[in-house]
């Protein structure tokens, strides 16, 4: 992996405090990685002066995340139901009907198209691939990484619909750590 991807990669999983704090450990450490952070950071709109590559590591990887990150925490979630072609299986897969059919039901793929759910500004179009899966009350939530830039994200599982969630596929990945 080069350090330009190594730093996209980075910026996909730095969606949290926490997540930001244990990253920057790998930052403090290598010089070129923090360069190619400021490369990335300037590219997705981030205001990032050439003295950003003295600030802590956890200011220039919050900062770097760009207007994607802005966007995040400003817009809401915009309901979307459409039916699509599954880019990994290949299944035709129909709206829902009353949430938003935003996964394969068959191999829980999804795609990295939106920023904030719904919305399609993200500019990656990965594969999302599903990782492992955590039970929220009534609810399953589907964990995703995308196999084009490592971004991480959620999706709930749908238990019902025509057709609903391949369910034993969905448990399995609540048991994957
Ligand atoms: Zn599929
Ligand atoms: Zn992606």
């Amino acid at each position: 992996m080069t350090p330009a991807q190594r730093a996209t990669a980075l910026l996909g999983q730095a969606t949290s405090r926490g997540a930001i704090k244990r990253l920057a450990k790998e930052v403090e450490a290598d010089p070129v990685l923090r360069t190619a952070l400021l490369v990335e950071g300037r590219r997705r709109g981030a205001e990032l002066p050439d003295e950003a590559l003295n600030w802590p590591a956890k200011r220039l990887l919050r900062l770097a995340r760009g207007k994607e990150a802005e966007s995040r925490v400003r817009m809401n979630p915009i309901r979307r139901d459409e039916g699509f072609q599954c880019q990994h299986c290949g299944a035709d897969v129909q709206a829902h009907g009353r949430t938003a059919r935003d996964h394969c039901p068959y191999c829980l793929r999804s795609l990295h198209v939106d920023v904030v759910p719904g919305d399609r500004s993200a500019n990656c179009g990965g594969i999302l691939d599903p990782v492992g899966a955590d039970t929220r009350g009534s609810e399953i939530s589907i964990r995703y990484i995308c196999r084009t830039c490592g971004a991480a994200r959620r999706n709930r599982a749908i238990p019902d619909g025509d057709p609903p969630d391949d369910w034993n596929a969905v448990i399995r990945l609540t048991v994957v750590q």
